[in-house]
């Protein structure tokens, strides 16, 4: 079993190297964004909670978002891995993890950030924006969403560092090369 973080800003390309990476070693796909659309999308109990934060760009908080990802964990007992794309999140986040890997007799194996810079992240959602109509890619949520990374997020990356657990790849450049560079990480 492999259980794999891919972590960074959004529009870092996880989405796009998450489905490649899926394709390649048969992970089940937690994204934690997907799921909260799904809910959004269905009207579901969690998703009318959640709704108008995410809408607004900021982060659901930790004790609803990490008890959705303990959910999906259970429907998954057999799952060959994971690759967890959007979560964690927060620190708290991370430690809850960790713990639900443990209680599995499992861990974290690889966590992997797409380093890539907030002005291309500007300019790809930018451009996503024309093609997606996604609700929360507007302007004023954009940086909104940047600033809770750049804010919050960012402090995942020294909790995974200082455990020497961090790899990080350069996000900037042709999706096939980065995808090469991701799998070259895997196979270490
Ligand atoms: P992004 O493009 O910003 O990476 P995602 O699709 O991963 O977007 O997430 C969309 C929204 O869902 C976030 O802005 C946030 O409101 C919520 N969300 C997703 N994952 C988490 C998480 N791990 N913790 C808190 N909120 C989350």
């Amino acid at each position: 079993m492999i259980n794999l973080v891919l972590f960074g800003p959004p529009g870092a390309g996880k989405g796009t190297q998450s489905e490649k990476l899926i394709h390649k070693y048969g992970f089940v796909h937690i994204s934690t964004g997907d799921l909260f659309r799904w809910h959004t999308k269905n009207d579901t109990p969690l998703g009318r909670r959640v709704k108008e934060i995410m809408n607004s760009g900021l982060l659901v908080p930790d004790e609803i978002t990490i008890a959705m990802l303990k959910e999906e964990l259970d429907k998954n007992p057999n799952a060959k891995g994971f690759l967890f794309d959007g979560f964690p999140r927060t620190v708290p986040q991370a430690e809850a993890l960790d713990k639900f890997m443990k209680d599995n007799g499992t861990a974290i194996h690889y966590v992997i950030a797409l380093d890539v810079t907030e002005e291309e992240v500007r300019n790809r959602i930018a451009k996503r924006r024309t093609i997606d109509n996604r609700a929360d890619d507007e302007e004023d949520k954009l940086n909104k969403r940047i600033n809770e990374y750049f804010t919050k997020t960012i402090h995942v990356l020294p909790y995974y560092e200082s455990q020497k657990r961090l790899n990080t790849v350069h996000g900037i450049g042709e999706v096939d090369q980065i995808f090469k560079s991701l799998c070259e990480i895997i196979k270490t």
